[in-house]
């Protein structure tokens, strides 16, 4: 008797559950209004939102981002950050917008279909290989972005603060104004760092680095007020307490790492750029040996080139990411990451290093 009871009114209470389950008949789309979840991780290709694992992204669609598609100053007065204003002000600003259309590898009709903002997936991963590194000089993100957009009209699609905040400020389909000959078949990322200099050249390391009790920490002078960072209170420390001397492009030069912060955030992004866009191999410019190429590349060799590289590798006139950039740690996590079998040189190296940060 009870059984049967109980047999009649399942339906019912199927059909109830299933309606606070948000299921109503066979509809299966998102309501009108729902909000589409995002976890504040997520990097934007092609239109598409991808997860980078959990490194913090900021993109230029968030409160607080820095937006290369806007044609105004960032950071100027509002009343005179339009684009007239700013041509008049600004003597390296040329066009109004700082970045273009990739073209290269494209047919005339793909061209027609993407330059009206139809970017597709399998299209930006057949013009996709590089993912090129920078220091910005510039010390923050923020003075970074000031920079590129309001003074020098060039752009980059990431930039990686102090703090290990990713700020997105394009869409990677962009053609982003950063590495010259590499632009149409590259995206860059400039990580906030003071740069490196020659041993008796004038450097801001006294400004940018004291020492407390815990040893070396990041100050960011009081001209730049907090630097803007997304993390309040936030202390800095290079990953390796002393200024590392290394030789690029011939020249002996110092200069201080950069933090764990960045080297774990850069690791995941740069484990998702290599995912998302596969023709670029998660490796860098290295010889016979397996131990990296300091210097320009070859014309045939950076042209045939498909990985991560930095700007040194495109252009003689460039040191970046520079002589403190730990190759092997990120490259051997990133392949981690992705799955991939760390190259066992790779991991040796990248093991070393790991322990002198300790
Ligand atoms: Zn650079």
């Amino acid at each position: 008797m009870k059984l049967g009871l109980w047999r009649n009114r399942l339906p019912i209470l199927f059909a109830a559950a299933l309606s606070l389950a948000g299921f109503t008949g066979c509809q299966t789309a998102p309501r009108p209004g729902a909000v589409a979840p995002r976890r504040g991780d997520e990097i934007v290709v092609a239109g598409r939102f991808i997860h980078t694992g959990g490194a913090r992204v900021v993109t230029w669609l968030d409160p607080g981002g820095y937006d290369g598609y806007r044609v105004e100053r960032r950071f100027s007065p509002l009343d005179q950050a339009d684009w007239q204003k700013s041509k008049a002000a600004v003597q390296d600003l040329e066009t109004p917008n700082r970045y273009n259309l990739r073209r290269a590898g494209l047919t005339d009709a793909e061209v027609e279909r993407v330059r009206g903002g139809g970017w597709d997936l399998p299209t930006l991963r057949r013009v996709v290989d590089q993912f090129v590194l920078h220091y910005d000089v510039c010390g923050t993100s923020r003075q970074c972005f000031q920079v590129l957009h309001d003074l020098r009209g060039l752009s980059v699609h990431f930039l990686l603060d102090l703090d290990g905040t990713i700020y997105q400020t394009l869409d990677v389909k962009e053609r982003a104004w950063h590495a010259t000959t590499s632009n149409s078949r590259s995206v860059g990322i400039e990580i906030a760092n003071m740069g490196a200099y020659g041993r008796n050249e004038k450097n801001p390391f006294a400004e940018w680095y004291t020492r407390d009790a815990q040893g070396t920490r990041l100050t960011i002078p009081a001209r730049f007020g907090d630097g803007g960072l997304r993390t309040k209170n936030f202390v800095g420390r290079p990953a390796r307490p002393d200024p590392i001397a290394g030789v690029i492009q011939g020249q002996e030069l110092i200069q201080y790492d950069f933090t764990p912060q960045q080297y774990d955030a850069l690791i995941k992004l740069t484990a998702t750029l290599c995912k998302a866009l596969p023709r670029i191999k998660c490796d860098y410019p290295h010889d016979a040996a397996g131990r990296l190429i300091p210097h320009q590349l070859p014309d045939d060799q950076l042209r045939g080139y498909e990985g991560v590289l930095g700007h040194f590798h495109i252009q003689t006139n460039k040191t970046d990411p520079g002589p403190a950039f730990q190759w092997d740690y990120v490259i051997g996590r990133a392949r981690k990451l992705m799955g991939l079998c760390p190259d066992a040189a790779l991991d040796r190296r990248g093991a070393a290093l790991l322990l002198q940060e300790r």
